[in-house]
């Protein structure tokens, strides 16, 4: 089979690799011409754990990469869009590249195809692109959704081994063609669940809602466990246990980040509001989140006192572990804030440096952060350490060089990762989320 993928960032290239890597014939389109020019030297433009292995055991027999969507297209049996959704400014989904990319998928295709839709949209949008399709094509374009579930810093192991394949379609022969190309993919076990595309289109916002409000619910037990003197972790142990609730996404921490699910959170709402549905559990798990940043904040306030020239060190700027994506990331909404309190502030990441670099400057920052490969040289002469990624390096560090360096003798752990009684052995102080201060006796 040969397919398209237009789009190849984060879902667009797991999923061409992926699908490269069971004999189907790929092309990954972009229009983005640097990272074309990197994938074409056999570089992942971005950091995912195997997925260069992946790329490059396919490069260039059956995985290509091109800018010329008409020639890309070419024989397809399918077309992916892959390509982002990012929130207008109102919190719905800007469409105008999926709108966009499917206008010119129909008007360039000079055969019947299947075209998928892999970016997350929203519901109603299958209906869209099938209009948008008619007009600009006589030949007999399929229009399917097929929402992706895969997680940044795990995606290739969610995409090869899928919890479930969605297909949105009423289409049999379409139908095929994806049961075909996700065949390998679930041969232990039939994984697909085929449904209406607006059933399939839901499917999506409702899983990230989901995941993102038990991130929020815990997180707002945290704030309760603090005011009251409790410990979350044993809190958060203790409810987990219940088979029926579990202890996936019921870490507390500095909240949710990432490219999706406060995006999708935010659409979930608009969607609700164009429909004359109130979200409100969603809307609810957005506001939550905004609490646990700000909450640190006040805790180094009232530690540290005024913050106006206190040297702040943060350990992690990724939005979560194992990838280099800072979109929306708590470590960096962090050092806004102090930046904003006045503190100097130095950071490391062992994957993200680059991005944060960009995101910083845009936000214009820059010139009151530096960033450090070296999460050590990182901590030198600060007043404070804050764990902000749970990086696995980063849950067992060395407190002797950290003791060395460091002029303050505070560790903030906004992701609960240490433990408490060896920060304190170790002759610092420990505040973490929702659990009680241990400080070192005098
Ligand atoms: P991304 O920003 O990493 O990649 C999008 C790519 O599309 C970029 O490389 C961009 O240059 C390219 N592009 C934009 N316009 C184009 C055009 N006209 N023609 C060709 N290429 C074009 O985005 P992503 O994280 O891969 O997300 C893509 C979609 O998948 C989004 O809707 C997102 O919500 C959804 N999704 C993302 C994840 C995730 O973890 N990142 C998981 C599931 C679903």
């Amino acid at each position: 089979m040969k397919i398209a993928i237009v789009g190849s960032g984060y879902v667009g290239l797991v999923a061409g690799a992926c699908f490269a890597d069971t004999g189907t014939q790929v092309i990954c389109v972009d229009v983005d011409e640097a990272k074309l020019a990197r994938l074409r030297r056999g570089e992942v433009p971005f950091f995912e754990p195997n997925l260069a292995d992946v790329v490059k055991r396919n490069w260039p027999k059956r995985l290509d990469f091109s800018s010329d969507l008409a020639r890309s297209i070419q024989g397809c049996d399918a077309v992916f869009i892959a390509v982002g959704t990012p929130p207008n400014e109102d919190g719905s989904a800007d469409l105008s590249h999926v709108l966009k990319v499917a206008e010119d998928i129909a008007r360039l295709t000079t055969h019947d195809l299947v075209l998928v839709l892999k970016s997350t949209v929203p519901v109603g949008t299958n209906e869209r692109v099938r209009n948008v399709v008619r007009q600009k094509t006589s030949h007999r374009v399929s229009v399917v959704s097929n929402p992706e579930f895969l997680k940044e810093g795990d995606a290739v192991n969610d995409f090869l081994k899928p919890d479930r394949v969605v297909i949105g379609t009423d289409d049999d022969a379409a139908f095929a063609v994806l049961h075909r190309l996700y065949a390998p993919f679930i041969r232990r076990q039939n994984r697909i669940q085929r449904m209406s595309p607006k059933s399939a289109e839901i499917v999506k916002y409702a899983s990230n809602a989901l995941l993102a409000t038990k991130v929020s619910f815990i997180n707002e037990i945290a704030a309760l466990c603090d005011a009251a003197g409790a410990d979350v972790e044993h809190v958060r142990t203790g409810v987990g246990a219940d088979a029926r609730i579990g202890y996936s996404f019921l870490f507390p921490g500095l909240g949710f980040g990432g490219s999706c699910f406060p995006k999708d959170l935010r659409a979930l709402v608009r969607i609700g509001q164009d429909l004359g549905v109130s979200c409100g559990l969603a809307e609810a798990a957005i506001l939550a989140n905004e609490r646990p940043v700000a909450t640190m904040l006040r805790k180094m306030e009232q530690r540290l006192g005024t913050l106006t020239d206190k040297t702040v060190t943060l350990w992690g700027l990724s939005f979560k572990p194992n990838t280099d994506d800072v979109r929306e990331s708590a470590a960096l909404k962090l050092i806004q804030l102090l930046v904003r309190a006045g503190a100097r502030v130095r950071a490391t990441d062992p994957e993200a440096l680059a991005p944060a670099k960009v995101q910083l400057e845009s936000s214009r920052i820059l010139n009151k952060v530096e960033l450090f490969e070296d999460e050590y040289v990182a901590c030198t002469g600060a007043d404070a350490l804050v764990i902000a990624t749970e990086w696995p390096e980063y849950r067992n560090p060395d407190f002797v060089r950290i003791g060395k360096v460091m002029k303050g003798r505070q560790i903030y752990d906004g992701r609960n990762i240490l433990l408490p009684e060896s920060v304190v052995q170790a002759g610092f102080a420990y505040f973490a989320i929702g659990r009680p201060d241990a400080i070192p006796n005098a």
